[in-house]
């Protein structure tokens, strides 16, 4: 740990905590069997792995001689020093330790925003969920319940129960949401729309509502068996679907009957009547 952080960096004592590694404040002091050296455990453990002795005494050690030193611990422990958030102006100071602890509430520390995730500094976050986040929670206006502003849009066009609608229909009835849907069973101004007629239009697969349609010979077609169905004029039903969907069989006024392509390669042998 550098000094940056400690209140009173002339302290002679502090030399007595020092990393033989990276000449910082030991973090987890720790000394090898050979001398008294101190260093962090990060920095030994490392610096062994690379090569096997004390990087003082040069006498050689493995990562088992790493003995905890609990003294030097306590005594880092004690020394007085800022909140690391102090460049964001947290004015707390106490002894490490308890700077430790204080910084798990400290209300300069770096949080993040549960509704849009980005971090914020933790007493200013009570602001930015309220008027600047993204996705802050609205009052509708209408119906009063909260919702995350980006989802607002959707509740005003889907949801909400509250927002009073006029009939489309010109009639003047003026309604919620689901007084509306009702009325629109009964409006006396409704438009009912004719179903379009399917006469003349080609018979395809994709219709629904084959089984019992009545149907004639597409005039453009030529079929190899001409006139047994009765000829271009006669009516047929659709008595059933052949095993694949693209063939139907149809029944004539005569009684005769067979199979027609009703999209097979792209053939329409059908039109309706
Ligand atoms: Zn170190
Ligand atoms: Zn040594
Ligand atoms: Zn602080
Ligand atoms: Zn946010
Ligand atoms: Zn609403
Ligand atoms: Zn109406």
């Amino acid at each position: 740990m550098s000094y940056e952080n400690i209140l009173d960096i002339q302290d002679p004592k502090l030399k007595d905590y020092e990393c033989g590694i990276c000449l910082g404040i030991c973090q987890r002091p720790v000394r090898l069997s050979c001398c008294l050296q101190i260093y962090c455990y990060d920095c030994i453990k490392e610096s062994l792995d690379i090569k096997s002795t004390c990087c003082i005494c040069r006498r050689s050690n493995t990562i088992d001689d790493i003995i905890d030193n609990k003294i030097i611990q306590e005594s880092i422990d004690m020394i007085p020093i800022k909140c690391n958030n102090y460049k964001d102006k947290c004015k707390y100071t106490g002894t490490m330790k308890e700077v430790v602890n204080h910084m798990l509430t400290c209300e300069f520390r770096i949080i993040s925003c549960d509704l849009c995730l980005h971090s914020y500094i933790a007493n200013n976050m009570n602001k930015h969920q309220t008027t600047t986040c993204i996705n802050r929670k609205m009052e509708c206006k209408y119906c009063k319940i909260f919702i995350q502003r980006n989802l607002i849009d959707k509740h005003l066009e889907l949801d909400c129960l509250k927002i009073s609608f006029e009939c489309k229909n010109d009639c003047k009835f003026k309604g919620f949401r689901e007084d509306i849907k009702l009325h629109d069973l009964v409006c006396p101004n409704k438009i009912v729309e004719e179903p379009t007629s399917k006469k003349n239009k080609l018979v395809k697969y994709t219709d629904v509502d084959l089984i019992n349609s009545q149907v004639k010979q597409n005039p453009n077609c030529v079929w190899k068996y001409n006139n047994y169905h009765g000829g271009i004029n006669s009516i047929g039903t659709i008595i059933k679907y052949s095993h694949t969907k693209y063939w139907v069989y149809v029944k004539w006024e005569n009684n005769y009957t067979n199979t027609y392509s009703i999209g097979d390669m792209n053939n329409y042998d059908l039109i309706y009547n």
